[in-house]
């Protein structure tokens, strides 16, 4: 297969799992995604720890690799997806856990109809 035009998420996606159908024949789509969870970031957050941030784009890469690989095994439209989780995201009102510094979204501010369902 052709080098991809790596600008494009459907493209890239396209390619890493035909990569991926002829490296790990057999592969199961949920041990994958347990790889990405159990290793994959694992593996980033501790480069990040040790190495700092000059050093992760490997590994950052990796689970990229996996989720796109993923999207392509779950026919999910990746470049869309996005898209859409934006839209929501963008219109939602972002609160602060000050216990665990994370975000979480509250209120939405304005939706429309979606058709879809994220959380
Ligand atoms: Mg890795």
């Amino acid at each position: 297969m052709a080098s991809p035009n790596w600008d494009s998420i459907t493209e890239a996606s396209l390619y890493i799992h035909y990569w991926a159908d002829r490296t790990f024949p057999g592969r199961v789509p949920e041990r994958a995604l347990s790889k990405l969870v159990m290793e994959e970031i694992p593996e980033l957050l501790q480069h990040r720890k040790e190495r700092g941030v000059d050093s992760i784009a490997g590994e950052l890469a990796d689970c990229f690799i996996l989720l796109m690989d993923l999207a392509i095994c779950w026919n999910v439209d990746l470049s869309q997806a996005i898209r859409d989780k934006m839209r929501i995201n963008e219109r939602r009102m972002w609160q602060k856990d000050e216990a665990t510094g994370h975000y979480h979204h509250g209120i939405e501010l304005h939706v429309e109809s979606e058709g879809g369902h994220c959380d």
